[in-house]
């Protein structure tokens, strides 16, 4: 492979923790770019978070998991067994920091601030992928047929208006449509639906897991090394980190990148860092070759459900569950909230073909670290990116590059770096000059 020279001067030696798409992703590019690179897997790649996801490329997802109101709105929320938040008793006090940190967030001006630095990633997060999935010839593995949100009532509809007001505030195409409109672009939509929000550059990847493991094959092809082990501890050495220490064995290194999803937190402890980082799992269920199958993505904008046409069968995917990473799964709450939202399509009978429970690694910002470690020079981070994560995989790669060359990125990465007010403070001059 074409190495560039700076990284053939450094003769670099990387390690990449976690093979889910954002890992995937950095992989490849250090390995595009040069680098000698080890990629280390606890499972086998793509198979957390990475596996079980809607697989939209989000390209119309500027909005924040939290938006101004929602507080009042929590405890409701929380006793409503249909409801797709959850938050496990047990895990609250864990949980409460992240929690009062995301509650801050939620003023106005910090979700409008909040939005722009998610839509600044966005706005190349499509080309990322285009470039990358022409460059392994796979570039069917994304297609283009837009997203749907589909609204049952007016009410919940006036609701979706601050949302839809804000994605045009950051450049995002939408249509408003009626039932007829919106039928006449997914006719497998039930009479349910009144009203809805078409967004035309969404993307969707035919089969998630086949995204990362496309992805991983293009990099041992390049002569990437995969191994299945457990990163324990790192060792330290001249540049900082010198060695990462697995349940298998050792491996010196000149840089790590910690792309471990959910599990990252615990590792970036381990290195002096104080990420706030959340588990909020999600569910969903296969229904095998169901006898109407929508070909548009859609989402219930009353019940938070995904529904995703997947190689023929069809994925619906929900709930923020805050919880330990192996708590038991509820997989029966899940089932009540997805035979609810199956009204929404056409004669679709809720037939279990298999089920699943995974955690995104959420931030209270929703925005995804990517940066240096403050603590360690040579540590770089890559996780955090919540409900994005298939999206913002394919730049979160360009940029780690970017940061291991030493190159400037071509994106102002700051509002992403890990030493940021997790609160969204940090971002607020850009709106208005000063702190907030
Ligand atoms: C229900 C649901 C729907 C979603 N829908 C979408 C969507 O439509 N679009 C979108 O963009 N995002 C979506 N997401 C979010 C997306 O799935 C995640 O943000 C993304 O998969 C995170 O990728 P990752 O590579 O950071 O983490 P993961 O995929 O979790 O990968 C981390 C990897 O690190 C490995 N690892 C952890 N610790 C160690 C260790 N010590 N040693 C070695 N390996 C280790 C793990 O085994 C794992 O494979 C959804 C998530 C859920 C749950």
């Amino acid at each position: 492979m074409a190495a560039t020279s700076a990284a053939k001067e450094q003769a670099t030696r990387a390690v990449v923790v976690g093979a889910g798409i954002v890992g995937a992703c950095c992989a490849y590019a250090l390995r595009r770019a040069g680098f000698d690179v080890l990629l280390i897997e606890k499972d086998e790649p793509g198979r957390a978070a990475s596996y079980g996801n809607a697989g939209s490329i989000g390209l119309a997802s500027t909005p924040p998991l939290g938006m101004p109101g929602m507080l009042k709105g929590v405890p409701r929320m929380l006793l409503d067994p249909r409801h797709a938040l959850i938050i496990r008793w047990k895990h609250l006090p864990r949980v409460l920091p992240w929690f009062l940190k995301f509650a801050q967030t939620l003023k106005p001006e910090r979700v409008e601030a909040i939005s722009h630095a998610r839509a600044a990633l966005l706005a190349h997060a499509g080309e990322a992928y285009d470039d990358l999935l022409a460059e392994i010839g796979r570039p069917e593995l994304i297609y283009g047929n837009g997203l749907i949100a589909a609204f049952e009532t007016d009410e919940t509809f006036a609701k979706a208006r601050y949302g839809m007001e804000l994605r045009r505030r950051t450049g995002i195409a939408l249509r408003e449509m009626n039932a007829a409109e919106l039928k006449a672009i997914e006719p497998a939509l039930s009479d349910k639906v009144r009203k809805g929000i078409f967004f035309p550059d969404v993307r969707t990847t035919t089969n998630p897991l086949r995204l990362t493991e496309a992805i991983v094959a293009a990099f041992r092809a390049r002569g990437g090394e995969l191994a299945k082990e457990t990163v324990l501890a790192f060792e330290g050495g001249d540049a900082g980190i010198g060695a990462v220490v697995t349940d298998r064995g050792r491996h010196p290194c000149d840089l790590v990148v910690i792309a471990a999803g959910a599990w990252s937190r615990r590792l970036v402890r381990d290195l002096g860092d104080a990420i706030p980082l959340a588990a909020e799992r999600g569910y969903h269920i296969m229904i095998g070759e169901p006898q109407v199958l929508p070909k548009t993505p859609i989402v219930s904008g009353d019940r938070n459900v995904s529904i995703t046409p997947m190689e023929g069968d069809l994925r619906m995917s929900t709930m923020a569950e805050f919880a330990e990473i192996d708590a038991p799964p509820d997989h029966e709450r899940a089932l009540r909230i997805f035979e609810g939202a199956a009204d929404l399509i056409r004669d679709l009978e809720v037939k279990v073909a298999s089920r699943w429970v995974g955690s995104r690694p959420s931030t209270p910002d929703s925005l995804p670290v990517i940066g240096r470690s403050p603590r360690v020079p040579n540590v770089l981070y890559a996780f955090g990116h919540g409900h994005l994560g298939v999206t913002f995989g394919a730049i979160t790669g360009r940029l780690i590059a970017q940061l291991a060359r030493h190159d400037q990125p071509n994106i102002d990465i700051s509002p992403y770096r890990p030493d940021r007010d997790y609160a969204g403070g940090h971002l607020m001059h850009r709106l208005t000059g000063k702190a907030s």
